[in-house]
Order: structure tokens, then sequence, then C-alpha cells
């Protein structure tokens, strides 16, 4: 039988075929007209898709390279900082400001948890320098108020600088960048806009440019200073990646015809919902107490199944690639993703073949075949309904 293969995992995501081919023909030299004329339609189509009149930068590495450049560039050895940590993501903050010698103070809630103005009331001071956030905890499939923890830390220190890490939050769920007035908000390619690992962005606010002037952690290639005065001028310090960048131009036209970053939002909340509600049908739990996130459903495996036979099943019968949990929640939980180049058929299918592997596996009732399935399209059609044609 034929399997086509799937990605569901929250990163790599689906990619968009334009993009792929945009990639594929860029041959340019990078210090070139054309190339100068690409970069910086891609870095004005980013803005306009990010929603802020903050400067983007684009920088050549996975996202985590985005989040290293915020905190050798925004903070300085020594510095205050709060990391707000309930996952693995959570405790990357953790780690990459300790490796940069700040002061960490960090706020635990258990995994599968979501952080709110309350969590940060009374730990942000006049000596904090930074509060540090995950827009959405992809180890298990939360998102945390963004809002509300920008707005109540503001309140304690007007200059506390807020980096989010909006790697899977960006194009999954709100998040307004001027509005909440967020310094740094990072982003990576292979999440939401649909193209491959490999280019990092960044929204970098006056307020964080102003605190750069002051920081003393060592940089070196992410010196977001002196890739300020290249990007304007159509360059980058370092060789950029140029196929990637070609590929978000096309992704970004592409998202702009539909609908721009809220339709990226509906699309994955649609999504989300559908399989929630398919997880219900099925007798599946959701992962923690958290707020669900847009980008992903986390859901732990029935009793008796090792959430690995879940994901293995899926990738051997069927070709779809979804995620086993991360660290201590190997093995209990799954991760599907909604965000990016999916679609409302993508998401039926995966649920299709998951109650086959249920049903395969002891965990399922034959009887209940299309269950799951069914609570996915009665979802469709309320919000069909809703919505006039289109859901
Ligand atoms: C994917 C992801 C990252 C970045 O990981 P990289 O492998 O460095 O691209 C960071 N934070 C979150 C929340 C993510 O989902």
């Amino acid at each position: 039988m034929l399997k086509k293969e799937r990605l569901f995992a929250p990163g790599p995501t689906a990619l968009l075929p334009q993009a792929q081919a945009a990639m594929a023909a860029m041959h340019w030299h990078h210090r070139t007209a054309e190339f100068r004329k690409l970069l910086t339609g891609t870095r004005e189509r980013l803005q306009r898709f990010l929603g802020t009149k903050n400067e983007v930068m684009l920088l050549a590495a996975s996202g985590s390279g985005a989040m290293e450049a915020a905190v050798v560039n925004g903070l300085s050895p020594q510095d205050r900082v709060l990391v707000l940590t309930a996952g693995k993501f959570g405790e990357r903050w953790e780690q990459l400001a300790k490796a940069y010698g700040c002061a960490v103070e960090s706020v635990k809630l258990p995994y599968g948890e979501s952080f709110g103005p309350q969590h940060v009331q009374g730990k942000v001071s006049a000596h904090t320098a930074a509060v540090l956030v995950q827009a959405t905890e992809s180890s298990t499939g939360v998102r945390h108020d963004i809002e509300g923890i920008a707005r109540a830390a503001r309140q304690a220190n007007p200059e506390v600088l807020i980096l989010v890490d909006g790697i899977t939050g960006i194009g999954t769920s709100p998040l307004e960048i001027d509005a909440w007035d967020l310094d740094f908000v990072i982003g990576g390619s292979q999440k939401a806009v649909m193209i491959q690992p490999g280019l990092a962005y960044l929204s970098v606010s006056e307020r964080a440019w102003r605190a750069m002037e002051k920081s003393r952690a060592p940089r070196f290639y992410f010196d977001l200073r002196r890739e300020r005065k290249s990007q304007a001028q159509g360059e980058t310090a370092f060789t950029p990646a140029t196929g990637l960048v070609a590929a978000l131009h096309a992704a970004l036209e592409y998202i702009e015809a539909n609908g721009g970053r809220a339709g990226l939002v509906a699309n994955a909340e649609l999504l989300a919902r559908a399989t929630r509600a398919a997880a219900a049908a099925l007798g599946l739990r959701r992962f923690g107490g958290g707020t669900p996130a847009g980008a992903l459903t986390a859901l732990e495996a029935p009793a008796g199944l090792d959430s690995g036979e879940i994901v293995k099943g899926l990738r051997q019968k069927f070709g779809s690639v979804i995620a086993n949990g991360q660290g201590e929640m190997k093995g209990k939980i799954f991760r599907v993703a909604h965000l990016g180049y999916y679609d409302f058929s993508d998401t039926l299918a995966l649920l299709g073949q998951l109650e086959l592997v249920l049903v395969q596996a002891g965990k399922l009732e034959k009887a209940k075949l299309g269950a799951g399935v069914r609570a996915a399209q009665t979802l469709w059609l309320e919000a069909a309904a809703g919505q006039g044609a289109e859901a």
C-alpha cells in the first residue's frame, strides 16, 4: 500500500510547495541588487505578518539562535531575570540565561499548566531586567497569557524587557506585539511559516534597542546592532540563508493571500478544536490543565499503552509523523501539530488513522471507529454555520 509521508510534529511542519520551489530556484549572490530587494521585501512582509511597527531581524539559525540573540543583546551578566517555566522550552530560557551569567529566578508550574499575570505579581521589581516566557509551550500543548503577564510585569517595572519565545505561538494564537508592548518576539522558519528549518526571526522594540546600548554580554555572530546596520541596507552581517529567505518571501505571499496572521490563527484554532473534540469522543484525555494552544494538541496515551506505540503505529502504518512527549513525558503523551500548512482534511486523515492504530492496539472498540472523525466533522459544520459558507 502506498503511504504518503505527512508531518504532524510541532516543528518541522508541513512544507508549502511554492515556497519549496522558490527555495530550489534561488541562485543569486547575496551582495546584489536583486537579493537586497528580496531581503528588504521579506522583512517588510514579515513585519506586516507580525503586525508590528518594530523592526524585524532575520538570522541564519534555528529558533534557539534568535532566543540567544535576544539574551546576549538585551541582557548582561548578573542581570536579574524572571523565567516562567512549565515545560522543556521554559527550561531552555533558564539554561540560556544562566549560560550568559544572568541571575535567574524561575517561577515553575507543573508541566501542562499555563502562566497568567498572577504568576508575575510580586515577582517583578525595579531590579528585574527581564521576564522570559513562551507564548506557547510546545512540549505540553498549552499557551500562556502573554497579554496579562506583560501588563502585570510592566506595572511593576515600566522598563522591564519582555522576551517572548513565540516560535510556536506566532500564527496559532493571538499575539499582539505592539498593543501588548513586547520587546523581543522570536519566531522560527520551521513552524507556522511553512518552510524548512534554519531561519530565525525576531521583532525588536525601541526599548530593546536602547537596552542594547548598555548590554555587556559577549556576542559576535548574533550582534543585533551590527545586523541592524546591514539589514537596513538589504544585507546581512554574514552570508544569509538565501534559499530560506526566498522561501519565506513566497510563504508570506501565500499567507497574506489567505488572511494573513489572523487567517492562520483561525485555521490552527479550528484544527485544534476539531482534534480536541475527536479526542473527547475517543475517550482520550488532553494533557495538563492549562489553556490549550492553537499550535498543537498534547494527548495522554490510553492507560497501559506507551505513547511511543501510537507514534510508531502512525508512522509505520500510514507515514504520519507526530511527536512523542519530551523528557519525563516521553511514553505518556503524544503531540499533534496544527501550525502552518495544514488544512481540515489533513486533520481528518490523521484522526482516522489514530482510530485505526488505537483499535489495533486494543485501546478502542471497533464499534467506536469513526467517533473521533465524526466529532471533528460535526465541529466543522458548526463552525461553517457560524461563519456563513466557509469554516
Ligand atoms: C521549536 C521550538 C523552539 C526552537 O527550537 P529550534 O530547534 O532551535 O528551532 C523554541 N521554542 C519553542 C516553543 C519551540 O516550539
